[in-house]
């Protein structure tokens, strides 16, 4: 692998500040009776405006059981992606982070597309902004540019390819095989993993998730002790040190997954924790733990949740249906440019359905593509 030849040092200083900002919007804890009211008036809004509620797996509970309880969906963000695109609705209510209302937009240029809350972002996407991402491409004109669906608009028009965490192997695996040398934006993780398992020529943006960038290999060792029925279950955004001591490597789908169909009575998880969600409900059997953020000898704990995503609620969703807030816009012609990167993965993904491990697949343990 190539070593990382660029160093974009402005995404700690700007990260932190925008994390701050991100908590500062997350919505109060609701009472009860609050939060059923809201869910209400949250399903009246989506029958009548005949519009369809698109989920993460990170977003608020109450947000996921309510995508799933008014015909919605729950999901990664290649299939949010799919769902948009392939559903009637005239309006698509984006419960994630801001990358996932833009790709829908670029997918359904004709449908409202709205966000509980616009500043929901992603450290992968701020630290990757598109002027300094040209000139990196400029230098390298040589390579096939692929990108993480985690990136904007504008980085997306200048990309070959998009993928998803589901089929990042698969696609680079696909170039490798024609001989293609690879630029690889923004997750260094990611990259560094598919890197290893491929054996692509990979030239590296150097960005990270905040939230998986924190998993640690030393104290996971100590907890797998404490738990040797455990299997382990690993976002590939997460360190080296951590990736290597999973069972399973995959996107949030294929953990879930795995949750669901492993003959394990434990798992410790290394994801985003809005992910148990889902997965208790799933595979109610079976005990979940969190991957360690942070050992005994750290000076602060994080928490494995990412602020963006935590700040979808559900008055957002009735604020964004109710007054118009919250709608994406992608100028022309950057969606039109950007919406070739996107079409050529949803093409290949559609054309080789075990590339993302849907259900007709058979497990593959520590294959992130499986
Ligand atoms: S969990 Fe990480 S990759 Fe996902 S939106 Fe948050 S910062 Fe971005």
């Amino acid at each position: 692998m190539n070593d990382v030849q660029f160093d974009y040092t402005r995404q700690d200083a700007s990260g932190a500040s925008c994390t701050a900002h991100a908590w500062a919007k997350v919505p109060a804890p609701l009472t009860t009776a609050q939060r059923d009211a809201l869910k209400q008036r949250a399903a009246e809004l989506l029958r009548q405006q005949q519009a369809v509620l698109v989920a993460h797996y990170y977003v608020d509970g109450d947000l996921q059981d309510l995508a799933l309880a008014t015909g919605g969906c729950v999901s990664d963000s290649l299939e949010m992606a799919r769902f948009g695109r392939d559903h009637a609705a005239g309006t698509l209510v984006v419960a994630g982070v801001r990358f996932m209302g833009e790709s829908a937009k670029i997918l359904s240029p004709a449908k409202r597309v709205l966000m509980p809350d616009l500043d929901a972002t992603c450290s992968l996407d701020l630290g990757c902004p598109a002027d300094e991402f040209n000139r990196f491409c400029d230098a390298h004109p040589d390579r096939t540019v692929v990108v993480y669906a985690n990136t904007s608009a504008a980085v997306k028009a200048r990309a070959d390819w998009m993928v998803t965490s589901s089929c990042a192997l698969s696609i680079v695996q696909h170039l490798h095989d024609q001989g293609r040398k690879i630029l690889w934006a923004p997750d260094k993780h990611l990259g560094s993993y598919v890197q290893r398992q491929t054996g692509a020529d990979m030239l590296m943006w150097n960005g990270a998730c905040i939230v998986h960038d924190e998993f640690k290999g030393l104290e996971l060792e100590l907890l797998r002790r404490e738990h040797p029925q455990a299997k382990v279950l690993v976002h590939p955004e997460s360190p080296r040190e951590v990736v290597d001591q999973a069972d399973v490597v995959g996107s949030t789908a294929q953990m879930l997954r795995a949750v669901i169909e492993m003959d394990a009575p434990e798992f410790i998880v290394a994801t985003d924790n809005g992910m148990f969600h889902r997965m208790r409900q799933s595979a109610p059997g079976k005990r979940l733990i969190e991957a360690p953020t942070a050992g005994n000898s750290a000076t602060c704990k994080s928490c494995a949740h990412c602020p963006w995503m935590a700040m979808n609620g559900l008055q957002g969703v009735v604020d964004c249906l109710e007054k118009g807030l919250g709608e994406i816009q992608v100028d022309e012609p950057i969606r039109s440019q950007a919406l070739g990167c996107i079409d050529r993965m949803l093409d290949f993904v559609a054309a080789r359905p075990a590339t993302t491990g849907r259900p007709a697949q058979g497990l593959v343990p520590h294959i992130g593509a499986a």
